[in-house]
């Protein structure tokens, strides 16, 4: 697929005080793309649309170029200490996405162009942590590897934390806009993750982002560059005949990297959940959604905030792990499994 190019820019004035903030109006405008200002990334005001469906989704057509000012980044697990926010939103339109629901009315992508004053944030939780290895999450809130052709910023982070001691950075996708993060001075501490799927899952509920085949074809030349690999199987979840379409996963999976050093692969596995305020949006915004969501099929998790999860009955959920394990160490032998939740 093509890279993602906004239809819509915002900037916020602060932005061009910043010499990212001044290349990206430059390309912006080079590209005659229109651009709009907004007091705040929090705040943008005039997403075109006749409707609610409509606006959204303009909203996630729409870049919002601004300077990030809370700088505590948020904690982030399993998969790492920190989140490291270097952007919000996202273009896809994957149907279970979890950002439909906490970024509630601010479908757009922002990025952010204060990068020093991330990293210097960043490195003060390394120094806080050292000698422990601190780990940072890039894409909690977006998905940062489709953005960054557009802003470098994810390549910059890269070779920030290729740089320390004890710094990691590790990221999710499923794009295959890879190409500009290769050459990358990465030294090994970055891990390069795919989100994978059942061909069901992928055909149904992720239109807007890469396909399998794409994403495979980029994890080569990840792999082929250096970078530690893994892959996120999430949502894992029950269709009719799953058993057999995550058989094919792992099994295309392992044929389409046959060549490949997969001796430090990674995978982590994720059930699918879903909160019911994160059901109202979704069955308004894809009203047509295949979907399951009834809450009757589903075991009740509470949560933070009072806002609890619906995951699989445990019965369920067990099978479901034992299968993917049982395919991983198939055709995965000595792969790490990190977790499954
Ligand atoms: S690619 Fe990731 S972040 Fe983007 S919509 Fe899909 S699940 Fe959400």
């Amino acid at each position: 697929m093509k890279p993602f190019i906004p239809q819509l820019v915002y900037f916020e004035p602060e932005a061009l005080h910043y010499p990212l903030g001044k290349e990206l109006k430059e390309k912006f405008e080079n590209m005659n793309i229109e651009i709009h200002e907004t007091t705040s990334h929090n705040q943008v005001r005039g997403i075109p649309g006749e409707n609610e469906w409509q606006k959204y989704r303009n909203a996630k057509s729409t870049l919002v170029v601004g300077v990030r000012r809370t700088l505590k980044f948020d904690t982030s697990k399993p998969s790492a200490e920190y989140a490291i926010p270097l952007a919000t939103g996202c273009m896809g339109h994957c149907h279970y996405c979890y950002l439909q629901t906490t970024l509630g009315s601010k479908p757009y992508i922002r990025v952010y162009v204060n990068l020093d004053d991330i990293f210097a944030q960043a490195q003060k939780y390394i120094s806080e942590r050292a000698p422990e290895i601190t780990r940072f999450e890039a894409a909690c809130t977006s998905d940062i590897v489709g953005i960054d052709h557009l802003t470098h910023s994810l390549k910059k982070t890269i070779e920030f934390i290729g740089e320390t001691e004890y710094g990691r950075l590790r990221f999710v996708t499923k794009y295959e806009h890879v190409d500009h993060l290769l050459d990358a001075k990465h030294n090994g501490k970055t891990r390069f993750r795919f989100s994978v799927n059942s061909r069901y899952v992928i055909k149904n509920f992720e239109p807007g982002t890469s396909s399998f085949e794409a994403r495979l074809q980029a994890a080569r030349k990840v792999a082929n560059a250096g970078y530690p690999l893994g892959f996120i199987v999430a949502p894992i979840y029950m269709h009719d005949g799953w058993e057999e379409g995550y058989f094919e996963l792992f099994q295309h999976l392992a044929h389409q990297l046959k060549g490949i050093d997969l001796s430090t692969v990674t995978f982590e596995l994720i059930q699918h959940r879903f909160t019911k305020p994160a059901k109202a949006v979704i069955q308004k915004r894809y009203p047509k959604t295949k979907l399951d969501l009834d809450e009757n099929k589903r075991k009740y998790k509470w949560g933070r905030y009072g806002i609890g999860k619906y995951v699989y009955p445990d019965d369920d959920a067990m099978r479901l792990e034992i299968t993917m394990r049982h395919y991983i160490a198939q055709f995965f032998p000595g792969a790490e499994v990190q977790y499954f939740t």
